[in-house]
């Protein structure tokens, strides 16, 4: 997997001109390694869950998480939320895939079959070295976003 830090980021860039929800896309980017890393986190000898983890890195699965976590929304955000999440969980499976793996990594349409599917572009830490680019990137499109408000108001004691 990627750095979260170039998750997060690519994340913000893109949902730059999608202008969804930034809050819910950007949790959404993390979504599948949340929800794969509970099990590893809570049970880390057992075997089973660890492949189970793996497994939850599948579109399919994490569409299926994310319409649950959607429940402990009220009714009127749901669609919203499904969206935003949905959107920044598919990214996180995007970035994903362009990571190479010594073996097979991303069941990508499970549970249909377990065959993997990935664009083999970089080794995860090769993931690292882009950090500066989209930090930078970021500031600038954020800067840019919030100039209106960066703007210095007058005061009552101007
Ligand atoms: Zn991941």
């Amino acid at each position: 997997m990627p750095d979260l830090s170039v998750h997060l980021l690519t994340t913000y860039i893109a949902n730059h001109k999608l202008k969804l929800e930034p809050y819910l896309v950007l949790v959404g980017a993390m979504f599948p390694d949340i929800l794969g890393r509970v099990f590893i986190v809570l049970w880390p000898q057992n075997y089973v869950l660890n492949w189970v983890s793996v497994l939850l890195h599948s579109p399919i699965l994490v569409l299926l998480g994310v319409y649950l976590a959607v429940m402990l929304f009220r009714e009127s955000e749901r669609k919203v939320c499904f969206l935003a999440l949905s959107i920044g969980a598919l990214g996180h499976l995007l970035l994903d895939m362009l990571q190479r793996h010594y073996r097979p990594s991303y069941y990508w349409f499970f549970p249909f079959t377990f065959r993997t599917f990935e664009i083999p572009l970089f080794w995860s830490d090769e993931f690292v070295l882009t950090i500066p680019f989209w930090f930078l990137l970021t500031v600038l499109i954020w800067r840019r976003t919030h100039r209106q408000s960066l703007v210095r108001r007058p005061t009552n004691f101007d």
